[in-house]
């Protein structure tokens, strides 16, 4: 098999060359940050760290942690390190509660992320000859518009669908002869079904290769998604705080994870409990600084999403570090239908309406490949004798209120005062019935 890389010298540099890129950047960014973002400088005035403190990569470990509530703390701009003006475009990722955590890039930061989808899109085998069909959500979520970019950036033909449709999807696939596909993995299933439904046989298309994330899943998903589809399927991560999608990739050898572009992300693995960092090979939670971003930098990003570092050369060639598939969260965010849903911002909506207690539960399930998602929820006494016609707009609010917020359909189900299940400890809110 020959290998294609978008960028043969950075990627396949070996590790002491590598290192030493990382380590000037690094210099760099915390001297940057420190300088222009006061939430940063009072951090590490508290934990006796200055700049200067950075000598190696592993002085990485002095500096502390920056989690999705610094994000909140600063909404919405609080943590750019550049003024608006020099701001081109901004993201937005669901927050715990209420406000989402918004990110910003310079034209320079839309030029590196295009950059690393590009490489993100020729390390699963796509070249500049590709229809690459992108299914991912545009608008204030970093799928769309940053697979799109990088499409571009290839020279390869995107075919911006973004979600929803499916039976014309499969048109368009049909027609313009699709032969990448981005999408969720359960998309891509969802894709595979309604193709079956309309008689369509997945080797009268053209696609060959699929670019699967957002979201977790299995191998036994991706044998599934490879046969009903007829593709090979590879897994792409990413989170807007870091970037978006194109942090990593798997290459065609998807036996051993993704490469991450550590140029530009460079990754640890700590203890969650403990915080401390912890060797090549153990499983723990995954932590990102970024070493080029201009508007939104960050160091030491907790992303809560639990994986392995391979160190290891990879058969393609490329000394990018691998990341294992995500194997699970040290939080309880549920990833419905692409969509980040944390239980605290359906806690917050249930909080705000009259006529419900905050004793509620969320049973999450999958109906075909389509995730769903129903809040169950007490009525106060009072109410609850009350007229049905009531009771269902009271139902239908709250179903608005949650979609507004969260930006999920979820079926909303009243139920008697005192009939949820009450916790001796930790109350358990989410039932998941899934079966990833
Ligand atoms: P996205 O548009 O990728 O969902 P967000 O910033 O909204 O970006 O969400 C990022 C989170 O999505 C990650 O922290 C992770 O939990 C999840 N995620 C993204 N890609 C994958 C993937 N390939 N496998 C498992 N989880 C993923
Ligand atoms: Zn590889």
């Amino acid at each position: 098999m020959t290998v294609a890389y978008w960028e043969e010298e950075i990627e396949t540099l070996p590790r002491v060359g590598l290192e030493s890129v990382q380590l000037s950047r690094l210099k760099n960014l915390v001297a940057r940050v420190y300088k222009t973002v006061k939430p940063y400088r009072v951090k590490m005035d508290a934990a006796g760290v200055k700049p200067e403190d950075i000598k190696t990569l592993a002085d990485l470990a002095k500096l502390p942690f920056t989690v999705k509530e610094d994000l909140r703390d600063n909404y919405p701009f609080g943590l750019f390190t550049v003024p608006l003006d020099e701001v081109v475009r901004v993201h937005a990722s669901s927050g715990t509660t209420g406000k989402p955590t918004v990110v910003g890039y310079t034209a320079k930061d839309i030029k590196t992320w295009s950059n690393v989808m590009a490489r993100a899109l020729c390390c699963a085998g796509a070249t500049k000859n590709d229809m690459v069909h992108n299914a991912y959500g545009y608008g204030l979520f970093t799928g769309g518009l940053g697979a799109h970019y990088g499409i571009e950036r290839l020279g390869a033909t995107a075919i911006p669908v973004s979600g929803g449709n499916s039976k014309r999807q499969i048109t368009i696939m049909k027609d313009f002869g699709s032969t990448v596909l981005l999408s969720t993995p359960s998309y891509a299933l969802n894709l595979a079904d309604s193709m079956d439904a309309m008689g369509i046989d997945p080797k009268s298309l053209s696609l060959r290769i699929g670019i699967f994330g957002a979201e977790p899943w299995s191998e036994n998903m991706r044998d599934e998604v490879e046969r009903k589809l007829n593709l090979k399927a590879t897994d792409i991560y990413g989170l807007s705080e870091v970037m978006g999608p194109g942090v990593a990739q798997e290459c065609l050898h998807t036996e051993r994870g993704m490469h991450i572009s550590e140029d530009h992300f460079l990754p640890e693995i700590i203890d969650p409990d403990t915080g401390e960092v912890l060797p090549p090979g153990e499983k723990g939670e995954l932590v990102f600084t970024t070493l080029t971003k201009e508007a939104f930098p960050i160091i030491r990003y907790r992303t809560k999403d639990i994986s392995r570092l391979f160190y290891e050369p990879c058969a393609c060639g490329r000394t990018l570090v691998r990341m294992e598939k995500i194997t699970g969260r040290t939080d309880d965010m549920l990833i419905i239908r692409g969509v980040n849903v944390f239980p605290s911002q359906v806690e917050h909506v249930l909080m705000g309406v009259d006529g419900v207690e905050p004793h509620y539960q969320i049973v999450v399930d999958r109906d075909g490949n389509l995730d769903t998602m129903e809040v169950q929820v007490e009525v106060s006494e009072g109410f609850f004798s009350d007229e049905i016609r009531k009771l269902e707009n009271l139902n239908k609010y709250i179903q608005m209120e949650i979609k507004d917020l969260l930006g999920v359909t979820c079926k909303v189900k009243l139920v008697e005062p005192k009939t949820i299940q009450r916790s001796e400890g930790k109350a358990q809110r989410v039932i998941d019935n899934r079966r990833i």
